[in-house]
C-alpha cells in the first residue's frame, strides 16, 4: 500500500502542475512533497512554480534539518521495506 505515496519524476511533475492551478488533491499534495523530500531534480522544478514553492516553504520540508530528512528517509525505507517483504 505505501507503493501509493511513492510517485515517480513524471507523476511529480504532473501534480506540480496541477498543484499550480489548484487542481491536486491534497493526497497528491503530500505525495508530491514527499517525493520533492528525496529528489533533487524536482525541487529544482518545482522551484520555477511558484504556488507549490511557499507551499514547500509553509509546509518547512526546506527548513528539516539534514537529520531530521535522514532519520524521515530511514523510517520510510524500513516501512518500504517491510512492505515488500
Ligand atoms: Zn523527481
Amino acid at each position: 500500500m505505501r507503493k501509493l505515496f511513492f510517485i515517480d519524476c513524471s507523476k511529480a511533475a504532473e501534480c506540480c502542475n496541477k498543484s499550480q492551478y489548484k487542481e491536486a488533491k491534497p493526497l497528491d499534495k503530500m505525495k508530491l512533497f514527499l517525493h520533492l523530500t528525496f529528489c533533487q531534480a524536482c525541487r529544482k522544478f518545482s522551484s520555477k512554480n511558484s504556488k507549490l514553492t511557499e507551499a514547500i516553504k509553509k509546509s518547512k520540508i526546506q527548513s528539516c534539518s539534514e537529520e531530521q530528512k535522514q532519520a524521515w528517509r530511514e523510517q520510510i525505507k524500513k516501512e518500504f521495506a517491510e512492505d515488500n517483504v
